[in-house]
């Protein structure tokens, strides 16, 4: 099981995603802390990543806010390290940052995260799988929390299949 130090930048966004943060599974051992962890900007000439802060040590895991920053992206994931960015208007929807949260925690442990739609039948049972097909062929988007958080548990399973093995 993956032992992570999970930093919130401030105690406002802690308390704002502290409600949903029980969704994620506990094969990830979160110890939850307020402060910045070191970072360290990677790909500086990146307009995705030009100011995004990754934790510059594995097993940490930050969570920012992202208002006035300039990079693009949402969330971001190296080998046991993840970064989550969470806008203002963010705050009110837990549920999604805690999402993405562990979306970028499936890719610290190598799991394929991004390929819900590539991988729908591996991960969805018949019947969901129609239902899943019926929302794309209506042009709807399957970026939901209710398809993510499915994909995620598939995930997990997976990831937690692989490190018994
Ligand atoms: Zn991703």
């Amino acid at each position: 099981m993956p032992e992570l130090d999970l930093y919130f930048e401030s105690n406002t966004l802690l308390r704002a995603v502290a409600p949903m943060l029980g969704i994620v599974p506990a094969f990830f051992r979160l110890a939850v802390r307020t402060g910045k962890p070191k970072t360290a900007y990677y790909w500086p000439d990146d307009p995705n990543w030009s100011d995004f802060p990754f934790p510059a040590h594995d097993g940490v895991v930050y969570v920012f806010c992202g208002d006035g920053l300039a990079s693009r992206a949402a969330g971001g994931a190296l080998h046991l390290r993840a970064a989550v960015k969470v806008m203002k208007g963010e705050r009110a929807s837990p549920e999604l940052v805690a999402l993405r949260i562990w979306h970028e925690l499936l890719h610290a442990v190598g799991q394929p995260a991004d390929d819900m739609i590539p991988r729908a039948e591996e991960w969805l049972p018949p019947e969901g799988l129609a239902a899943f097909r019926a929302e794309r062929a209506r042009r709807r988007s399957v970026d939901t929390n209710y398809w993510q958080q499915q994909f995620y548990h598939w995930l997990t399973v997976r990831a937690i299949r692989e490190e018994t093995a």
